[in-house]
């Protein structure tokens, strides 16, 4: 039986539109081998939805994504509009994207190629075998507690505030996710906070540590942020799934994705407690190379199968294209950004072409 699912598809800035195109061509050739039907819609975010509409998240876009079963994401952002007012920038769009579909929880692995361990800035002593989840809180915590803004004080001082909360129900349905993510892997989950000197962290901790006697197969420990930190570098395969607030979540999945050596090969996954999730690569738009068929497109490519494992249970589709891209790594195809020595450096396109080749083939 054929299984239809309506997919809104946000190209979004720079090299948004051009990996887009691999995953979309990806997804139709995986889509005729096993009978899936795609709906996509196409919509506008980000600095090409501001130069259309003047926002960066029109309504038609949110709405569009609403009514899918599924969002996927390229890229948003650039030079162009950099200084615009905040409330126009292109990442006021991603967040507005979040917050409008309720994706409280961000899933960004972290694995080693084994192909391009040399690309890493580690060991490879140090990084082989690393395969870590980071689940990151999303949709509250610093980036959206009240009170936030530049205040002017009595003395007529500029005071810029932001204030990092999270209620007992936030910790508790992200703490889930993580527990439920690390009963899938091996059962190994860190939970990360700064409890030795903030308040709302000492209730991350209070939280975690009683969820734990609900999940008695998994094995809890608790890191302070400055000491995962160091530690994701000196010892990263001591890792499997994390699990943190949106802060030090954006900043440990960042320096997590850099243990792989290429940003260009990270996908990730944001979800909510039902309704569609959004998958997008980590990487941003990428403007210094845009237009010059020079992306990398696995990462969107490998977010079009998180997409399948995690937004539409098609896990043996998501397989077949984790084992493609595999595959054309194996066979020394590669991107400038991944390149080394003695093997095939192709473009964004002949990428995907190498891609498709070996999926007809599998
Ligand atoms: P970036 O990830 O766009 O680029 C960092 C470096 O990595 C650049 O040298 C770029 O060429 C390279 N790179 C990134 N993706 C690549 C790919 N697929 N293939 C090959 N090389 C790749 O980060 P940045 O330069 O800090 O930001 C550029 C723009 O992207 C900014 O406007 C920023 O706000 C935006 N941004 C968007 C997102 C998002 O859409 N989720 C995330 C981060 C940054």
């Amino acid at each position: 039986m054929t299984q239809s699912y309506r997919i809104t598809l946000l190209p979004g800035d720079g090299i948004g539109p051009e990996i887009m195109a691999v995953a979309v061509a990806v997804l139709k050739q995986i889509g005729q081998q096993l009978n899936l039907r795609w709906e996509f819609t196409e919509a506008l975010i980000g600095g090409a939805a501001i130069d259309a509409t003047s926002e960066p998240l029109p309504a038609e876009t949110l709405e569009a994504c609403r009514n899918s079963d599924s969002v996927l994401l390229a890229a948003i952002g650039g030079y162009k509009w950099d200084n615009l007012p905040r409330h126009q920038r292109p990442e006021t769009g991603l967040l507005g994207l979040r917050a409008g579909l309720g994706l409280f929880a961000n899933l960004r692995p972290a694995t080693i190629f084994p192909q391009l361990i040399d690309a890493s800035s580690l060991k490879r002593e140090v990084v082989e075998g690393v395969d870590i989840m980071v689940v990151r809180e999303l949709t509250g915590g610093v980036y959206f507690g009240q009170p936030k803004g530049i205040f002017t004080t009595e003395t007529g001082q500029k005071r810029g505030v932001n204030t990092m909360a999270y209620t007992e129900a936030e910790i508790d349905r992200i703490g889930k996710v993580a527990f439920e993510t690390a009963q899938k892997r091996s059962g190994k989950l860190c939970s990360v906070d700064k409890a030795n000197v903030l308040d709302v962290s000492q209730l991350w901790r209070d939280r975690i540590t009683q969820m734990a006697l609900t999940y008695p197969d998994i094995e809890l420990s608790h890191l302070y942020v400055d000491n995962a930190a160091m530690q994701l570098l000196r010892a990263p395969k001591q890792f499997d799934t994390i699990v943190t607030g949106n802060l030090f979540g954006d900043i440990l999945s960042d320096a997590a994705a850099m243990l792989t050596g290429s940003i260009g090969m990270l996908p990730s996954a944001s979800l909510g407690e039902n309704g569609p999730g959004v998958f997008e690569p980590v990487h941003g738009s990428a403007p210094d190379i845009a237009g010059q068929d020079k992306a990398n497109p696995l990462a969107q490519v490998l977010s079009a199968a998180m997409m399948l494992r995690y937004g539409l249970n098609q896990p043996q589709a998501a397989d077949r294209i984790e084992q493609a891209v595999l595959k054309v790594l194996e066979q020394g195809d590669r991107t400038g950004d991944i390149m080394s020595p003695g093997m095939n450096q192709l473009g964004c396109k002949a990428m995907g072409k190498a891609l498709i080749e070996v999926l007809s083939h599998g």
